[in-house]
């Protein structure tokens, strides 16, 4: 289970971004990244390629960022926090903020 989760409001913890937060958009498990809305925006010049209509100019994206360079921002209490795992009754799993022991799901 993913300590980060589409959705998922994150804080950057180092880098350019520092201090950002924003909310989680994709998680891309294999490359162990997420991309977060509205951070990392990057710049690209695209030129209109072929027969199909493309966007032309300048286009902005987000690019993913590292998941270890970020950090989960609790919903009730609303402070940068690990994530602990409960199991619960049934043999799943839930996540919980360690500052404020609320779930978090
Ligand atoms: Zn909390």
């Amino acid at each position: 289970m993913n300590r980060i989760k589409k959705g998922d409001t994150v804080e950057v913890i180092t880098g350019e971004f520092r201090g950002e937060r924003g909310a989680v958009r994709i998680v891309l498990p294999k490359e162990g990244r997420v991309v977060v809305s509205g951070i990392n925006l990057v710049k690209r010049h695209q030129r209109p390629t072929g027969r199909v209509r493309t966007q032309a100019g300048i286009i902005e994206f987000e690019a993913p960022l590292r998941l270890s360079n970020v950090a989960l921002v609790c919903p009730r209490c609303h402070q940068r926090t690990k994530v602990a795992f409960q199991i619960d009754g049934e043999g799943g799993k839930s996540r919980l903020c360690k500052k404020c022991g609320e779930p978090i799901d």
